[in-house]
């Protein structure tokens, strides 16, 4: 099947027994048992629920991986994975992790004793020296957020299988659509689903997919331990998300392509941060591991108040947090996504002042360019 017909047909689409063509949406916390003790797959919404079922079995199938599971958002998948580790563990994780990864990594569970290093993966060497005896995984994210740096996801495993660690990536910003870490080594996939995967704006969701049965046993014990689970509705939302991911993600793709290449050209932009360029430093990377570069641009206008101008002046970008929907985004990363990171820490990771951050959605390409060009115009 190609990456398009998966996209409407991989996973449960359907209902067997009405013949109903999209998924129906099972409002329900228990199932009648024929006896005491025996039940027909589903005991309580909990432990498994019909609809987020469905969506787990997609999205396994989308990444190729053993089984899927749904969280209550993109922390509470991260969260969940976490529980995998022992107080002492020590884990290598992208030095530019999201920025909720980073507060639950630093302000939570290091009160339950795991250990990290942040370093810069899209450095193997750097990945290297970081293993200590007590590591046990690496974490990585690829592309990043706001300088989306690429790291090597087929280099990074070859060196975690040397060491028997856990290779987890985070693939919000590349979208199953576009990357498979699974194929590429990683051993467990989380996606902010919030983001590309619903599309919308309209739903907060978490999903985790593992390449191994034992992972599989171990997540859904902790999943239904914890009860960290998506509700129906919001699974039903995702399931129909998915079916547009692939013709979505072209078309971001495309409107990015242009607007990155209209932001290269223009005299007020200093520096423009997107995987398709060439001469992005993740760029051949990228090409290697990716099916397509996605639809986050950041670039730099050289200070505060230039950058204030522009999220000032648009009118078809929203200032706003997030990411991934069909409508454009725009953000100032210092004073937004990335405030609570002290700002020395933040220009030694190039997160500037001026740094203004797209999320490209599926408008005509016409409007956006025109929309960036009169918010860039200087008047002096
Ligand atoms: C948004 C995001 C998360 C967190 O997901 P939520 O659904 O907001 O909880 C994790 N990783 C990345 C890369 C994200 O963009």
């Amino acid at each position: 099947m190609r990456k398009k017909t998966k996209m409407i047909h991989a996973g449960i689409t359907g209902d067997n027994q009405t013949g109903a063509v999209s998924v129906p949406i099972f409002q329900v916390s228990t199932y009648k048992q024929p006896e005491a003790g025996k039940h027909t797959g589903y005991e309580y919404s909990r432990t498994g629920n019909p609809t987020r079922h469905a969506l787990e079995t997609t999205i396994a199938e989308l990444e190729n991986g053993t089984a899927g599971f749904a969280f209550a958002s993109g922390m509470a998948a991260i969260t969940s994975v976490m529980m995998l580790f022992e107080p002492g563990d020590h884990i290598i994780v992208t030095d530019d992790v999201y920025g909720g990864s980073y507060r639950l990594m630093t302000r939570v569970l290091e009160r339950f004793k795991l250990n990290y290093s942040f370093v810069d993966t899209s450095d193997l060497k750097e990945v290297k020296k970081a293993a200590q005896p007590e590591t046990k995984a690496v974490f990585i994210e690829s592309p990043t957020n706001p300088l989306l740096k690429i790291t090597d996801i087929n280099a990074v495993a070859a060196f975690t299988h040397s060491k028997k660690l856990k290779l987890i990536v985070d693939n919000t910003f590349a979208t199953p659509y576009f990357q498979n870490p699974i194929d590429l080594g990683a051993d467990i996939v989380v996606h902010s689903a919030t983001k590309y995967i619903g599309g919308h704006s309209d739903v907060v969701a978490g999903l985790v997919v593992v390449n191994t049965e034992a992972l599989a046993e171990e997540l859904h014990f902790i999943q239904n331990s914890i009860g960290s689970i998506l509700g129906p509705q919001d699974a039903w939302l995702l399931l129909r998300g998915i079916k547009t991911l692939g013709i979505r993600m072209e078309a971001i793709e495309s409107n990015a392509q242009h607007i990155a290449n209209f932001l290269m050209n223009h005299p007020d932009v200093a520096k423009v941060f997107y995987p398709g360029l060439v001469q992005h430093t993740g760029h051949e990377v990228a090409e290697k591991q990716t099916r397509g570069f996605g639809g986050m641009i950041s670039f730099d206008v050289g200070s505060e108040e230039k950058a204030d101008q522009v999220v000032d002046r648009v009118n078809y970008f929203t200032l706003a947090e997030s990411l991934g929907a069909v409508e454009s985004l725009i953000s100032i990363p210092a004073k937004m996504t990335h405030a609570s990171i002290p700002r020395s820490r933040r220009l030694m990771l190039g997160i500037t002042d001026g740094l203004v951050r797209l999320s490209v959605g599926i408008e005509d390409i016409d409007d956006l360019i025109e929309d960036l060009a009169q918010a860039l115009k200087s008047y002096e």
